[in-house]
């Protein structure tokens, strides 16, 4: 489903990403963990070309995203994107933050479109919310509106930006356990977290960067018993 091949990224003169070489195949989980500051957010970005890359090559669900021919709208409409801070509208009630695109992007008739919201509200446990606006949400509902928001596009790989860092620590556990129920249900999914359980548990695979370069990728058992790079054993016992 996405293909890194000797990918590098400038933000002008700074080199942010360095011979990137990865893949996530159909349902697979990929964990990306990392200092701050060492591209995972980058690395994500270029996936849905938030961020264009400078060289080297990315496949996208067979696209590549430098050709001239490819659509990257229609790429887009395959990936859903969940960030730190939710990003809803906040004058808009939540049923229709998450009908907005699908009406306005993909055009399905607004009834279809409400009719699958409140089918993802309940999956992420709150259909009883639908009418109310994202301030009268707590942090962790409102990021469970933003994961049915991405679903509701119907997407085939679903982007994660460290969506539990902006969350009080017991809202945590109801966000990432919709995010595991997408990952058992085969969900291509790319994470970038500091929750170590949710990667040991849930990820394929964990790929560990630091500063542009991915040091090291591993199975979450290998890597959390034995990690290889000393970058990332250093990382790992600042955690605990
Ligand atoms: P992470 O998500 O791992 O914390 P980022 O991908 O956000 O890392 O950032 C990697 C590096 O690139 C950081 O040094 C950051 O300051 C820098 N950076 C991020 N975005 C930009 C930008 N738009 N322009 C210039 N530098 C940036
Ligand atoms: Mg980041």
């Amino acid at each position: 489903m996405i293909t890194f091949r000797n990918v590098h990224k400038y933000y002008g003169t700074f080199h942010v990403l360095k011979e990137i070489n990865m893949e996530v195949g159909s349902g697979e989980v990929v964990v990306v963990v990392g200092p701050s500051g060492s591209g995972k957010s980058t690395l994500l970005r270029c996936i849905n070309r938030l961020e264009t890359i400078s060289e080297g090559e990315l496949i996208v669900n067979g696209s590549s995203l430098t050709a001239k021919t490819t659509d990257i709208n229609r790429v887009r409409r395959d990936i859903g994107m969940v960030f730190q801070h939710f990003n809803l509208y906040p004058h808009m009630k939540v049923i229709d933050n998450i009908t907005l695109a699908p009406v306005k992007a993909l055009g399905v008739p607004p009834k279809e479109a409400r009719e699958t919201a409140m089918m993802y509200l309940e999956k992420v446990g709150i259909g009883e919310k639908a009418d109310r606006y994202p301030s009268e949400l707590s942090g962790g509902q409102q990021q469970r509106v933003a994961i049915a928001r991405g679903l509701a596009m119907k997407p085939k790989i679903m982007l994660f930006d460290e969506p539990t860092s902006a969350l009080d620590p017991e809202m945590i556990g109801e966000v990432l356990d919709v995010m595991k129920t997408l990952a058992l249900e085969g969900m291509t999914m790319v994470v970038v977290t500091h929750e170590m359980g949710f990667a040991k548990e849930v990820a394929d695979r964990v790929i560990f960067m630091d500063e542009g370069r991915i040091v090291e990728q591993a199975e979450p058992e290998r890597f959390f018993a034995q990690p290889e790079a000393e970058r990332a054993r250093v990382f790992l016992s600042r955690l605990i």
